[in-house]
Parts: structure tokens; sequence; C-alpha cells
């Protein structure tokens, strides 16, 4: 496949959201399950090595109604647990097993709570992942509470899940994080070549495809767009953070790229990144998982930092390892995590003297030109003071 071509296949698992990829997966092998995950982050290895399918599920986005959706949840709380529980009781996910919730928020935990209650036939787990970091105090309770989805996948798919396997999980997430790096690498060094409205459909495709094929789906998006040549343009080079939960429409992302800005970092799919080396496959496995979110993890707002220090410190390495003039802070409305962090990380940026700016988006936001009126005047300023 071409650039275009890949692209294009990527945008119709981005838009399908009968989830026919996942529906396609599990018919070519009868009795494949697939396991649903919502936003920052869940150990997708262990739900690989049982044999089946994670998948990412990140609302309805633009392009669903919501409906019955509404009705559960009060106004002054953000869209996607709305158009999740939409997706639900419309039977879109009737393809996956179970869902995992992980800890990320208060809204995401009744979630867990409401799906237990209304799809009483499918597994379903809160997944409390730890807010401290000592491996015999946090430690412990992770690998705990990764052992509890280990038995509880192994009963479900009527098999026993080994160290074995979950080394060999490890071993294939760890080239998946591998190739994600790669093109994070690459989209930074030629963003003209990569625009973030494409590499978050390319990243997107790993919400539903098998990891392998994922992995030889992000590699080739960097050989085939490496091979032809774009436009370069005199763009603000700006890291783009707060989008860890609730996706911005896609159309937004192009928004900011039309505006004048390319996006050099972000932290749409944290899942894909939020382990930031390898993790071991020697060992004990699950330690090896715990020690690996314990101590060499992505900083988001869902997790506590230890020391007020250490505020910041991720985002700062962002722009700096990246090469970025500013910042936009692109946030859902009613997301409380990255809301309440926000004031802090706009002081550490003030402190650091590094631009920015500063905006709240819904999945299903229409109106993009005052967005675009924003964020285009941010990257003028950007450039005028860089010519200063
Ligand atoms: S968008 Fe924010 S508040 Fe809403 S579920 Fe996600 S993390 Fe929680």
């Amino acid at each position: 496949m071409n650039v275009q071509e890949i692209v294009k296949r990527c945008q119709a698992l981005f838009e399908d959201l009968e989830f026919n990829a996942v529906q396609q997966w599990k018919a070519a092998v009868p009795g494949r399950k697939a396991i649903g995950y919502m936003p920052i982050y869940v150990p997708r290895e262990i739900v690989h090595a049982a044999g089946m399918l994670p998948v990412g599920i990140f609302g309805g986005g633009d392009q669903m109604e919501v409906i019955q959706g509404d009705a559960y949840y009060q106004s002054y709380i953000c869209r996607i647990p709305r158009s999740t529980i939409e997706l639900g009781l419309t039977g879109k996910l009737n393809c996956l097993d179970g869902m995992l919730f992980p800890s990320i928020c208060d809204v995401i935990r009744n979630l867990s709570g409401m799906w237990q209650i209304m799809f009483k036939d499918k597994y379903v787990k809160y997944f409390d992942l730890p807010q401290n970091y000592d491996d015999a105090t946090g430690g412990e309770f992770y690998v705990h509470e990764m052992q509890t989805v280990r038995d509880d996948l192994a009963k479900l798919g009527g098999r026993e899940i080994t160290d074995d396997d979950l080394r060999r999980s490890i071993a294939v997430y760890n080239d998946n994080r591998k190739a994600v790096r790669e093109l994070y690498a690459y989209r930074a060094q030629k963003p003209w070549q990569a625009p973030t409205s494409e590499v978050y459909l390319v990243l997107r495709a790993g919400c539903v495809l098998p990891p392998e094929e994922h992995t030889a789906l992000v590699r080739s998006y960097v050989r085939e767009t490496d091979a032809v040549k774009r436009p370069v343009r005199d763009n603000a080079r700006v890291v783009l953070t707060g989008s860890f939960c609730e996706q911005p429409p896609l159309g937004l992302i192009k928004s900011i790229e039309m505006a004048g800005c390319y996006v050099v970092d972000d932290d749409f799919q944290l899942c894909q990144s939020m382990l930031l080396d390898d993790v071991p496959t020697t060992g004990d496995p699950l330690e090896e998982l715990s020690k690996a979110f314990l101590h060499r993890s992505a900083q988001t707002s869902s997790k506590y930092d230890e020391t007020k220090a250490e505020k910041g410190t991720h985002l700062l390495r962002q722009v700096k390892t990246r090469g970025a003039e500013g910042v936009i802070f692109a946030a859902a409305s009613f997301c409380d995590p990255a809301l309440l962090e926000r004031p802090m990380l706009l002081e550490i940026l003030g402190k650091h003297k590094i631009p920015y700016t500063a905006f709240k988006y819904a999945e299903n936001t229409g109106q993009m030109a005052p967005i675009r009126e924003q964020t285009g005047t941010f990257a003028d300023s950007i450039k005028l003071w860089s010519a200063a």
C-alpha cells in the first residue's frame, strides 16, 4: 500500500463504529474473544497473552448522535462516558466479551459500575492503577491487580496464561511501542512528511488491530510517507497536551495544522506510549510490567506526582527533545484531571518562558473557526517572537 492507501484504511477503521475489524478477527477463528479498554492505560499484554484482542474504546467521536447516553449523566461532565454508553446500548460493542475500566477519574469509575449493572453477561473490571510508586507497596498492589485480570481472563478463555505467554506478549508490545516511538521521532524530525491528522489515524488503528499487524502498519506508514516528498511550511512547532482521554474530532486536529502548527508531540493515544522503554522479557512478567509502570512511564494528569518538583517534567522534556516552540493545552470540556492540572503546568511553562495557549473541546465539537483563529494567532505570535 502507498501512503494514501494506508491513511485511507486507517480512516475507515477509525470511522467504523460497528467494529467490523474486531468482528472479522473473532470470526476468523471460532472461540476468539475481544476485551475493550478505556483510556488511558491498561497492560494489554495480559489480554494478548490470553489469546484475546485488546480493543481501545474512545467513545463515539463526532459521528454518533448521543440519545440514550445523555439520560444516564448530568450535563456538566465530559462526553466520552455518554457516547460509550450509547455505543453499548445500541449494540455496537456486542463484539466485546468484556471491558476494562482503568482508574482515570471518577467518571470512568462510575461508568465501570454502570457497565456491571447494564451488561451482566459481560466481564467487567475496574482496573485500579497504583498511585504509590514503591515496589513493596504500590508495586505489590499493582501486581495483585494484574494477577486478578490474569486469573479472570484465564477463566473466561478456558486456559491458563503462563509466564511464557506473558513474556511473548511483552515482546510483541515492546516492538509495537518501539515502532510508535520511531513514528513519533520521525514526525518530530519531518512534521511536514507526517501530518498529525495522519499520524493520529495510524495510531488509532492500533485500537482495533492485533498489535503485530499494527506494528507493521506503523512501520509501513513511515516508509511510504518518506518516499513521497511534501512541501515544507514555516509552521510553529508545538506540543499538544491534555487530550489523553476523550479525543478531539479529527477536524480539530486538521484545523490546528491548517492554522500553521506542526504538532511534534502529543498525548492522544497514551496507552501505546505510556511505558517509556522496553519491558524486560526475563524475570517475573507481572513484576516487570509493574516496575515499568511505576518507574518508567509517562506523566499524565491521572497519575500522582510524588513531589512538586516532578510536576511538568514530562511536558518540559517533550518540548525540549522535540524542539517545540510552544504548547497547546487542548482538553475535553469538564475533564477534571486535565483541567485541574492545567494551572500548575501553565505556571511551569511560564517560568520556563515557553509560549502556550489553551482551549477546551468536546469529541463532537463542530465549530472549528474559533479554534483555528486562536491557534493561528498563537502560531503567528511564536513566529514573530522567534524572529525578534
Ligand atoms: S475526559 Fe477526563 S473527566 Fe472525562 S472520563 Fe476522560 S479523564 Fe475522566
